[in-house]
């Protein structure tokens, strides 16, 4: 498959380019893709305010830039990220993506944290079959996991999150849209857009790929308020997305009792646990212990601070000090547990 290669640069820094493929151009053949090209750039261009074209040729995908893929289990393949947080040096590669490969179509869970990285993943995966992309599951609304998925509804994917995604990324998108580049560098975010999904579910859901299926089990507030986690029925692989954290500290952006209430549930039977960020796990309980003490500690932490009724300001330094024996092992440790107080206080404050 050939696909369009556009070199898009910054209106505001125009000698700052990248290349941008194009899948909505894509041909069978190198005469395909050049037929259907010159249309394609044009009309991503439109659609990309800040960016102008510098030019494209046609070139195959199979040979584009590939992030590197771990096969976990026959037909389950994961990126792993940079447990750290957004930096210009991992240039906004920091989550956990999955790819699950049926007998009739490709799924995609999560599929990165900007354009330039859903790309590399859509090369990754046409390096090893060209079935179609089918589902393409974003397991919350984070940039850091979503930001690639405009790339894959270009290729023919379908774009699915829970029901509460659409309200919620309204409420930040163009805050994200502002504060990610600046984390990452624009170049690394260029192009990129923080699309709607194409479906949403309210219920457990499966979706058949051939050979295998996926379950998709929406999950009340806890780490957001829009998780959702897939379930792989041939692998008994279990996307958690960032309902599970390891090595890079967990961020409470929704309800830290709804989050110890999923971690306390019956646990699923898994075989693999891919988690939003850190390493795969071979059971859940192995994947939630650390993350189960940051959290309980954190809430005890907090409702000892409230029960001495002084203020969040004053309180801060003594859930930092209750906190602090659990830091090693935990990236980012400091800036994100200060966060988490104050989530965790607000959400507390009136119990
Ligand atoms: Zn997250």
């Amino acid at each position: 498959m050939f696909v369009p290669v556009l070199t898009a640069c910054l209106a505001a820094a125009p000698h700052d380019c990248a290349p941008r493929l194009l899948p909505a151009g894509a041909g069978a053949d190198m005469a395909a893709c050049r037929t259907a090209g010159e249309s394609a750039a044009a009309a991503w261009l439109a659609a990309h305010p800040g960016l102008t074209g510098r030019g494209w040729t046609c070139a195959p995908l199979d040979a584009a830039p590939a992030l590197a893929l771990i096969e976990i289990a026959p037909g389950v393949l994961v990126s792993r990220g940079a447990d750290e947080p957004l930096s210009p040096a991992n240039r906004g590669r920091i989550a956990n993506l999955g790819v699950v490969i049926g007998e009739r179509q490709v799924a995609v869970i999560d599929p990165g944290g900007t354009r330039e990285q859903g790309e590399a993943l859509l090369a990754a995966i046409r390096a090893r079959t060209g079935l179609p992309i089918g589902p393409v599951i974003l397991t919350h609304m984070h940039p850091d996991h979503i930001a690639g998925a405009e790339v894959f509804a270009e290729a023919g994917g379908e774009v699915i999150a829970d029901a509460r995604l659409p309200a919620a990324l309204a409420r930040r998108r163009a805050a994200w849209m502002e504060t990610i580049p600046a984390q990452i560098g624009a170049s690394a975010w260029a192009g990129t857009a923080l699309i709607d999904p194409a479906r949403t579910v309210a219920d457990e859901t499966v979706i058949e790929l051939g050979g295998t299926a996926l379950t998709l089990t929406p999950v009340p507030a806890a780490h957001t308020d829009t998780d959702l986690t897939v379930r792989d029925s041939r692998s008994g692989t279990l996307f958690t997305g960032d309902l599970v954290f390891r090595g890079l500290t967990p961020v409470v952006d929704a309800s830290l009792s709804g989050w110890l209430a999923w971690l306390a549930a019956p646990a699923a039977d898994t075989a693999h646990v891919v988690p939003g960020h850190g390493p795969v796990a071979a059971s859940l309980v192995a994947a939630t212990a650390d993350e189960g003490r940051y959290l309980a500690a954190l809430r005890d932490a907090v409702r000892a601070a409230l029960d001495t009724g002084q203020g969040l300001s004053g309180a801060v330094p003594a859930i930092m000090a209750a906190m602090a024996p659990l830091a090693p092992g935990w990236a980012d440790f400091e800036a994100t547990t200060a966060r988490n107080a104050a989530a965790a206080w607000a959400e507390m404050e009136w119990e």
